[in-house]
């Protein structure tokens, strides 16, 4: 699938579910309406689409939400996608979660072909952590931390640079992945979705003074290691662990995007800053055959624009898209 910018669509990040059991202040508002049961797909149905594109190129597949875990049975498709692991189809099959439900589900992660997981985490203070996610227990993170690594699994944990909240302890965040092994990413605040009272302005912290900011403390080193995603690399020569900067916001990464995503509904986002999208789930309810999808797809790809256009200011501090990170999947 190549779109009109001579882009290669190889990656697919899928949101399951656009519920959780956090309310994090960047992603939310505290009471959130969630979408119907009733028009969400099935898991077969989501099985059905992922294979889809799977059979036109890409390469790797991203389960997220909302809170991937929480969704009843998701177990049972990471095993079923698991299959083009074996095939050799897919390169790798992972997911982003906020941790709390590992403790349960690591080891059949694992077990299921998952070779790494990002699981985000933007405090090491467990009164800043209720703060932050208001609904989210900080043990019991830990523990799913805990048992992703010791399932083998590979771990990264993202952290959403938050002005006047977590500024001050990033450095300890550096310490604390290279103790424990696992690579670190910061995410600048994207203006995505109503957050109720919050005011994104007062959120947002550029990636560019958070650097300068752990300079002052580590050695960071240029690496063109590459995950495949929209993040750039450094290494810690202290610690020997890489860290990665998005930054939707100082640098637009744009031109390099190689994705595509899939919400819980079955509409297809081309880009995650942008409003226009394709169905997907009428196609593939309307004929138990792929002709109706693969050329909805095709069409889809042929109109991916060329990036988002998100500015935070404060004359911006509105959302620049309506719907929330949760329902696009980040
Ligand atoms: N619930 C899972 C989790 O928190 O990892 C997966 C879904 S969550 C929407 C995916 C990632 O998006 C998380 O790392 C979260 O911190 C980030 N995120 C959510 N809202 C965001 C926003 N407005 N700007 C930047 N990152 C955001
Ligand atoms: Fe839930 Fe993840 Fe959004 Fe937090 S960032 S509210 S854990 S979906």
């Amino acid at each position: 699938m190549i779109d009109p910018f001579g882009r290669a669509v190889t990656y697919l990040r899928v949101s399951v579910t656009d519920r959780c059991d956090f309310r994090c202040v960047y992603c939310m508002s505290e009471d959130m309406t969630f979408l119907p049961k009733a028009d969400i797909l099935s898991l077969e149905e989501l099985d059905r689409i992922c294979s889809a594109f799977v059979g036109h190129g890409v390469r790797k597949l991203r389960l997220t939400g909302g809170e991937p875990l929480v969704r009843r049975n998701i177990m049972w498709l990471f095993e079923r996608l698991g299959r083009h692991l074996d095939s050799g189809a897919l390169d790798e099959l992972t997911l982003t979660t906020n941790g709390s439900q590992l403790p349960k589900y690591a080891r059949a992660l694992a077990a299921a072909g998952v070779k790494r997981v990002n699981i985000s985490l933007d405090t090491l203070d467990a009164d800043k952590f209720r703060a932050i996610t208001r609904w989210g227990k900080f043990d019991r993170v830990m523990e799913g931390i805990a048992a992703a690594k010791d399932a083998g699994l590979g771990v990264k944990i993202n952290t959403v640079a938050l002005k006047g909240v977590n500024d001050d302890e990033l450095s300890d965040m550096v310490r604390w992945c290279g103790a424990g092994g696992y690579d670190l990413t910061f995410i600048e605040v994207m203006p995505m979705g109503d957050i109720g009272d919050a005011d994104r302005y007062d959120q947002y912290l550029p990636l560019s003074a958070v650097r300068a900011r752990l300079e002052e403390n580590w050695t960071l080193v240029e690496s063109d290691h590459d995950s495949g995603g929209p993040a750039r690399y450094v290494s810690v020569a202290e610690t020997g662990r890489r860290i990665g900067f998005i930054t939707p916001m100082t640098h637009n990464f744009c031109e390099s995007c190689n994705r595509v995503r899939l919400t819980c509904t079955g509409t297809l986002y081309m880009c995650l800053g942008q409003e226009d999208a394709a169905d997907l789930r009428a196609p593939i309810r309307a004929s138990a055959d792929n002709g109706l999808l693969d050329a909805a797809i095709a069409e889809a790809i042929g109109r991916k624009p060329k990036g988002h256009d998100f500015i935070i200011d404060r004359p911006h501090s509105a959302p620049a898209v309506s719907r929330h990170m949760s329902v696009t999947g980040g």
